[in-house]
């Protein structure tokens, strides 16, 4: 059993409570690769920012969940390194699928953990969070828990039509599971392909697709019941258009990729929503300068010369989200 709090870092109670009364979002960006990692850190420390490092279930298979633990252990080491006295670093479970998988993590030194139950039925949902929430409670470790389904594909994660949260719902299962967060679904998808053609309309100017709105009515009326209460946007990329063309020009095929307007996660941001969940756009990112850089270079053949633009661009891109979207730029609880 290690704890998180040996190797440097924090649950979200504290910086999601300033999040939901400051009016901004905390990021949570997936990671697989030491190039991700060192990305996010750098980002957060240049920018003065919480962040969530998660890892979910294909993470875990596909780096190992011992080598991802060590990696955010090396996180809050390579950010204090880098000037920051106090990281505030969150290591979580993404789309935890079970009680074992949860408690896996938990006992590994994961300072925040996702059980998604809400493909189960609600009562067996109530039931898997509550067990799960029982146990990282023991080990103050926060529990994000999952009411209403989204689409799309990230992952194992699958699913093919959404279902809004019910508002109603949301007292109950807050109080019955004791959860520190929720995830709702309100409209946001998962993967680089949000929504289909026919679901959105198109901009005459460029025919570029504009997908459906998010259900900001859904949102309001769930803050309503819970104030103050953390809200978790899932699913919440944007799908740059100049990172797809630029993986479209390079040889890629991602026609009619589209994700989440910016102003609207903006908009998010300043509600009671104070997790979202960024993945695919790190993927374009890092996706499209290496197809760039490995086009451009066709004699090159070390990887640290197309990692290294690569790396560079997820940067960027985690430093926009930071700083023009979320809103957690100098929100360090301890400066
Ligand atoms: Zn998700």
């Amino acid at each position: 059993m290690v704890s998180y709090k040996e190797l440097g870092l924090v649950n979200t109670r504290a910086m999601f409570a300033a999040a939901v009364k400051g009016g901004y979002a905390i990021p949570a960006f997936n990671f697989n690769t030491m190039e991700q990692m060192q990305a996010i850190v750098q980002a957060a420390v240049e920018t003065k920012s919480p962040v969530i490092m998660q890892v979910s279930k294909g993470a875990r298979n596909y780096a190992n969940a011992t080598i991802l633990r060590y990696m955010a252990q090396g996180a809050v080491e390579y950010a204090k390194e880098l000037g920051c006295a106090h990281p505030e670093i969150v290591l979580h479970l993404d789309h935890g699928d079970s009680f074992e998988l949860c408690k896996d993590c938990i006992d590994m030194g994961f300072s925040s953990v996702m059980i998604d139950g809400s493909a189960l039925p609600y009562e067996e949902n109530i039931a898997l969070t509550k067990k799960v929430v029982e146990y990282a409670h023991k080990y103050d470790v926060t529990v994000e828990a999952e009411l209403g389904v989204l689409a799309g594909v990230e992952d194992e994660v699958a699913s093919e039509v959404s279902h809004y949260t019910k508002p109603e719902e949301v007292i109950d299962f807050a109080t019955r599971t004791g959860c520190d967060s929720l995830a709702i679904s309100i409209g946001t998808s998962h993967g680089a392909y949000k929504f289909k053609p026919e679901q959105c309309t198109r901009d005459p100017k460029t025919g570029k697709l504009v997908p459906p709105p998010l259900a900001f009515d859904v949102l309001h009326e769930i803050e309503k019941k819970l104030p103050g209460f953390p809200i978790v946007l899932h699913g919440s990329s944007s799908v740059p258009q100049e990172e797809v063309d630029t993986i479209n020009a390079y040889g890629g095929k991602l026609p009619d990729a589209v994700g989440i307007p910016e102003e609207q996660l903006r908009e998010a941001s300043k509600s009671a929503v104070c997790k979202i969940n960024i993945d695919s756009d790190s993927r374009l990112a890092m996706t499209a300068a290496v197809r760039k850089y490995l086009a451009e270079n066709p004699s090159h053949f070390d990887p640290r010369q197309y990692l290294k633009p690569a790396r560079e661009n997820m940067k960027k891109m985690y430093i926009h989200k930071i700083v023009d979207v979320l809103g957690s730029n100098d929100k360090l609880l301890q400066k």
